[in-house]
């Protein structure tokens, strides 16, 4: 999970999500260890399932009153987009003993997608998440829109890259702005171009969901 910002060094998070433990345990042997999902109850039941040295990552909205189901073994949080639930994060971790790492979500896209803050709130909710103790900014998050044509993209993620790169220089107490989780199936190239240290990838790993 320590990506660096050397472009040669990029985390794929295999999302598992849909999938089955089956498939995840196939990847695991293989000797992969990052794998993200965005339902709480599928990432239960997974986790419980599965080896212990997997570091799952949370990538998909995250309701307040689900947070206490994965404070003790989640390895990234991708998705905070508000103060109130980084408190609530820091509840459950401090509970748990633990300093949680998170992402910020942004919204660079600007379209009609209901999750993330937009780029110009983003050094004010740094700021104040960065006085939890157990909660630990490392970067920032982003889900580009869907596009036929991936280059379409890279405007998004430049826009995070320049608001990642003015964030730290800031350099705020207790935040680090070592992440940049960008790229999916469809634009992961494009993201790493522009920057991105994580990508996360379902289709192309384990094929197309099925969600009947
Ligand atoms: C499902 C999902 C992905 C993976 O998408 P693919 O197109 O299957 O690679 C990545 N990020 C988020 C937030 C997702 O919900």
């Amino acid at each position: 999970m320590e990506a660096g910002r050397d472009a040669s060094c990029v985390t794929v998070v295999a999302v598992s999500k849909t999938k089955p433990i089956e498939a995840i345990k196939e990847l695991y042997d293989a000797g992969h260890r990052d794998f993200g999902e965005n339902y709480i109850q599928e990432l239960r039941v997974k986790q419980e399932a599965l080896p212990k040295d997997i570091r799952w990552h949370m990538i998909g909205h995250l309701q307040r009153n689900k947070v206490k189901y994965i404070a003790e073994y989640i390895c990234l949080i991708h998705s905070v987009d508000s103060y109130a639930l980084a408190e609530t994060i820091e509840k459950e971790a401090a509970k748990c003993g633990r300093t949680i790492p998170i992402l910020i979500e942004v919204n660079v896209g600007e379209e009609e997608s209901k999750f993330g803050i937009r780029p110009e709130e983003a050094e004010d909710l740094v700021r104040r998440i960065s006085s939890l103790p157990h909660v630990r900014i490392k970067g920032f998050m982003t889900s580009a829109p869907y596009v036929e044509d991936p280059e379409e993209d890279r405007e998004c993620f430049s826009k995070l890259r320049d608001l990642s790169v003015d964030i730290a220089l800031k350099k705020i107490d207790n935040v680090e702005v070592s992440v940049l989780s960008m790229g999916m199936s469809n634009d992961y190239i494009v993201a790493t171009q522009e920057g991105s240290t994580m990508v996360r990838v379902g289709t192309s790993i384990f094929g197309e969901r099925n969600y009947s």
